[in-house]
């Protein structure tokens, strides 16, 4: 009889009930049944992110229990539900070599921890292969459509406008300011104007800044503020928290919003990836040059003032799609943890910004020093030399920490990332994009080759 341990491990357990767990077990214990082992111990660790490198009790016990004998294989929904770390893998694989257990099985594959490929396979979860981005992607769409359909309150992100940050009681001072702006839409006022208004009046959004269009179109087309739960943009359910406008105010404010005659302002579509594109055949940075009738496409743009060769094209909504896509599965990847667990991340940026000004104050002594006769010129560009060195050194960590910043919550969390990407404004999407992103090189289009072609874009990781 192989007797076999099931682990699972829900990183972060905001909703306060346990699907993610239970759907893991699960799923763990039909493919043990597949596998004809007997489940003898079920290891839960809930509420724990590996990836922070806290003490899981369970993972601790289950080692255990592997170290004594109890145990002949280990099941889990997925290898990074074991391990987020490298460092912890290896531990775990010596662990299972000295006591001789060699089977590791996981919903998404079996891995055998005897053989040289096993072991590649348990260490590169994801790394190379898509199929870890898709079992991510699968995984969240999986609990997020179940918490959509029990009408559940999502999680994580700032507190909703009108709602208190339990996200469930109504904060009646701006659910009023909700109410009225809802009805003068519905009356015919338009976006913009509802927003200077609210600024003339003083009243801040939740971040504390002024209204924007696009926040004030963004809440009122929300099913949130009438009761009903949405999921990818569609309203599946009523929801647990009480609505502040009718769900019917919603379904005409999404007609009357969603209605592309009202769209005045078509030219100003932005461009997410506006600076990080550079032209395979000249090297120029591609700029925004939409279509004629308005297709959004970025273009090595030539003529007059602009230096580009005008030979590269690129369409901009697909492209965009793919390097979001790879920006996300590359913040999963462990080269891009290794890169980061060696960069001054939590460092505070005020030893490097201390840096700067001293060796500012030095250039500025050493100039009023030429000033006074009391160097030479020679002197005086010789001691500036190493001084401004270190100045540029310190203005690069002090760039790169900001860059990284960004990320901060998202490496390795990929999933969580993509379930909110759409809802980001294009400014964060841009940072984010670009902390891990130095440039696409883009290559020249295909003749008569009209659809997406993944292989004319070489992307050059910053990270
Ligand atoms: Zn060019």
């Amino acid at each position: 009889m192989v007797r076999a341990a099931i682990y699972a491990r829900i990183s972060s357990d905001r909703e306060g009930d346990q699907l993610g767990v239970r759907r893991q077990i699960e799923d763990c214990e039909r493919l043990a049944e597949q596998k004809g082992w007997q489940v003898t111990e079920r290891y839960v660790d809930d509420d724990v992110s590996a990836y922070s490198g806290r003490v899981r009790p369970a993972y601790r016990q289950m080692l255990a229990d592997l170290r004594d004998g109890h145990l002949d294989a280990v099941t889990v929904w997925h290898v990074d539900r074991l391990h987020r770390q490298p460092k912890e893998l290896e531990e775990f694989m010596e662990l299972c070599d000295s006591v001789a257990v060699s089977r590791l099985a996981s919903v998404s594959g079996v891995i055998d921890l005897s053989t040289h490929d096993g072991r590649f396979t348990a260490r590169i979860p994801g790394a190379v292969s898509k199929k870890e981005s898709d079992d991510k992607s699968r995984r969240a769409t999986r609990k997020h459509q179940e918490l959509a359909e029990a009408g559940k309150i999502a999680g994580g992100g700032t507190r909703p406008y009108g709602y208190e940050s339990d996200k469930r009681t109504v904060r009646e001072t701006e659910a009023a300011v909700i109410r009225e702006c809802a009805r003068q839409l519905l009356a015919g006022e338009s976006l913009r104007s509802l927003c200077s208004d609210l600024e003339e009046r003083g009243i801040p959004t939740v971040t504390g800044a002024a209204w924007k269009t696009q926040t004030l179109r963004r809440l009122l087309m929300s099913g949130r503020i009438s009761g009903q739960r949405e999921h990818h943009g569609e309203l599946v359910a009523a929801s647990e928290w009480p609505g502040i406008i009718t769900p019917t105010e919603t379904t005409r404010i999404r007609a009357l919003l969603s209605d592309p005659s009202r769209r005045t302002n078509r030219s100003v579509r932005r461009y997410l990836l506006v600076r990080l594109l550079r032209c395979g055949q000249c090297g120029e940075l591609l700029v925004s040059r939409p279509k004629e009738g308005g297709a959004r496409r970025y273009a090595c743009a030539s003529g007059p003032g602009l230096s580009g060769c005008g030979r590269t094209f690129v369409m901009a909504e697909t492209l965009e799609e793919f390097v979001v896509e790879a920006v996300l599965h590359r913040l999963d990847s462990p080269e891009l943890a290794t890169t980061l667990s060696g960069a001054p991340i939590g460092e505070d940026g005020d030893a490097w910004q201390g840096e700067i000004e001293s060796s500012q104050t030095q250039l500025d002594e050493l100039a009023a020093m030429y000033g006074r006769r009391e160097i030479g010129l020679t002197e005086w560009r010789a001691a500036r030399a190493p001084i401004e060195q270190r100045v540029t050194d310190a203005r690069k960590r002090l760039s790169r920490l900001t860059r990284t910043s960004v990320l901060d919550g998202h490496v390795g969390n990929a999933a969580d990332l993509r379930a909110r990407w759409a809802t980001l404004p294009l400014s964060r999407q841009h940072a984010i994009v670009a902390a891990v992103l130095d440039h696409v090189v883009v290559g020249p289009g295909r003749r008569g080759l009209n659809r997406f072609d993944p292989s004319r874009f070489q992307p050059v990781w910053r990270l």
